[in-house]
């Protein structure tokens, strides 16, 4: 029996605080595209570093070729044919489209660089991409598909033989989608074996010879072509018991913030009506591209929708923006606290106050500032040595409870949520849960986006689930578990 193209065996990773992989086995056969599944957080990212010569694992053993080899870099492991397209881009936006083609592996006839064999070469990787770009222009000027197709030429110019693509179509077209679906079975039928991260079952489903499933740094199973199903590739990815912090549900009151018939500029065709009431917590959950900071930012003013009715608190707020939200009631906490919620080179103090900062002439009002700081800091137990610590050297759980105490010195009744607790360790995680729902029991209404289950059944009363812009589902009580809510969000439709 011949040896397996590629062969990972019992592989093993951690980081400060966490176990990323534990005896992880991966096989990959010659002519074969394996799809890599799993929830946020399950570990596929750091499996395929480890197979690409980014990590180094702890533990464990690969194979190429039946020989056992230690991968140092990136750079060698491309050189023995194993090529990984990042999900994050990882092209340096100064080279030139040739140039980032042919980075570290330049023609040259002596000391000078072939620069016209290499705009021909580049030519040629480009066409068969179908990327309409010149091999002199600058890789800033592509959009992200056009970036990503670029990887995959680069990859294929280096005569990848195990090519490996994590979550390639997120940022991709349709059109560029078929290009890479056409591309990666022209590649199959070469040889390449093919390992290919989605959470679009549709396209796992079309494009998969064999699933390979990782549920919390594991393996968790792996199906045939002929097995794969909606439900068993569900169940490959969820299957967590649920989390014990779950709470008894308020007694909802009325409906404080009400939506009828929005449609956002992201999804036109999606119209979206929904309504959370006080003392409710709403989670909302969906894949990535799904539509659900789309929907936040409309509900807060932030983008204008091209239709529908937000209420808040009796207020009619559609199309007068964030003022008029903010006006009526409505925070919202946004994705990316360090660019949209905080001023990382300001106090605590400072930070804490600004939406209501009161001036007095052209002085702040210091006694107010110093009550709202004292305040906040008690009740959120934000960990600072006082008033004064500089935010910005705050861990990541305490700068959050920052923007959520800067945002509730505004008494609001509305509070929106974009991924709560991105970058935030698991013990301020559960303080955070905590003071939400106590602000739900004083009654808040609250709607929160999340990429973890885990975070929506833990923290939601109810989920709604997005898909394409639209909500494609309600869930509560014994109803609310991973496995529906991974039902809705994913869909067996190609694309
Ligand atoms: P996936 O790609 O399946 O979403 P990842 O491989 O990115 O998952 O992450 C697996 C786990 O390892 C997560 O808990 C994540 O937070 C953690 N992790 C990933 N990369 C790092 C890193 N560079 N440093 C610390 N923790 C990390
Ligand atoms: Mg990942």
């Amino acid at each position: 029996m011949t040896a397996s193209l590629l062969a990972l065996r019992g592989i093993g990773k951690a980081f400060p605080g966490v176990r990323a992989l534990q005896d992880v086995d991966l096989t990959i056969e010659r002519g074969e595209v394996v799809a890599l599944i799993g929830e946020n957080g399950a570990g596929k990212s750091t499996l395929m570093k480890v197979l690409a010569g980014v990590y180094r694992p702890d533990a464990g053993e690969l194979w190429l070729d039946g020989a056992l080899v230690a991968l140092k870099s990136p750079a060698e492991a491309l050189r023995l044919g194993i090529a990984l397209i990042h999900q994050e881009l990882s092209l340096c936006d100064n080279l030139t489209v040739a140039g980032a083609l042919f980075l570290g592996a330049e023609l040259r006839r002596g000391p000078f660089l072939r620069r016209r064999a290499m705009d021909v070469q580049a030519r040629h990787w480009l066409l068969r991409l179908g990327l309409t770009v010149e091999p002199a222009a600058l890789v800033a000027t592509l959009s992200p598909g056009q970036k990503q197709l670029l990887e995959i030429a680069r990859a294929l110019r280096a005569k990848a033989r195990v090519l490996i693509m994590d979550e390639p179509t997120s940022s991709l077209t349709l059109p560029e989608t078929e290009r890479l679906f056409t591309l990666v079975r022209e590649l199959r039928d070469q040889g390449v074996g093919v390992v290919y991260i989605s959470h679009r079952l549709g396209e796992v489903r079309e494009l998969a010879d064999r699933v390979v499933g990782l549920r919390d740094g594991k393996n968790s199973g792996e199906l045939q072509r002929a097995e794969i199903t909606h439900e068993r590739l569900v169940g490959l990815m969820v299957g967590r018991t649920l989390s014990a912090t779950r709470r008894v549900a308020h007694v909802p009151g009325d409906a404080v913030l009400q939506v009828k018939g929005l449609r956002t500029a992201a999804f036109p065709q999606a119209v979206v009506e929904l309504a959370v009431r006080r003392c409710e917590v709403v989670g909302i959950a969906g894949l990535l591209g799904s539509g659900r900071t789309e929907l936040l930012r409309a509900l807060f003013g932030a983008d204008r929708a091209l239709a529908g009715d937000v209420t808040i608190a009796g207020k009619a707020t559609a199309g007068r923006g964030p003022g008029a939200a903010a006006a009526a009631g409505l925070v919202l906490l946004p994705e990316d606290r360090k660019q949209q919620g905080l001023v990382l080179g300001m106090s605590v103090r400072h930070n804490l106050s600004l939406p209501t900062l009161r001036g007095r002439g052209v002085l702040i009002d210091r006694a107010y500032e110093a009550a709202l700081a004292m305040r906040a800091i008690a009740e959120l137990e934000i960990a600072a040595r006082g008033p004064d610590q500089i935010v910005g050297t705050l861990s990541g759980g305490n700068q959050q409870k920052v923007v959520l105490g800067k945002w509730l010195a505004a008494n609001p009744r509305v509070l929106l949520l974009d991924e709560p607790t991105r970058g935030v360790d698991v013990g301020a995680r559960s303080e955070i849960y905590a003071r939400l729902h106590a602000l739900a029991a004083q009654g808040l209404a609250i709607l929160f986006v999340s990429s973890e289950l885990e975070e929506v059944l833990a923290l939601a009363d109810r989920a709604l689930v997005m898909r394409q812009g639209a909500i494609v589902g309600e869930l509560a009580g014994a109803a609310l578990t991973e496995a529906n809510v991974m039902m809705l969000a994913t869909s067996m439709e190609s694309r």
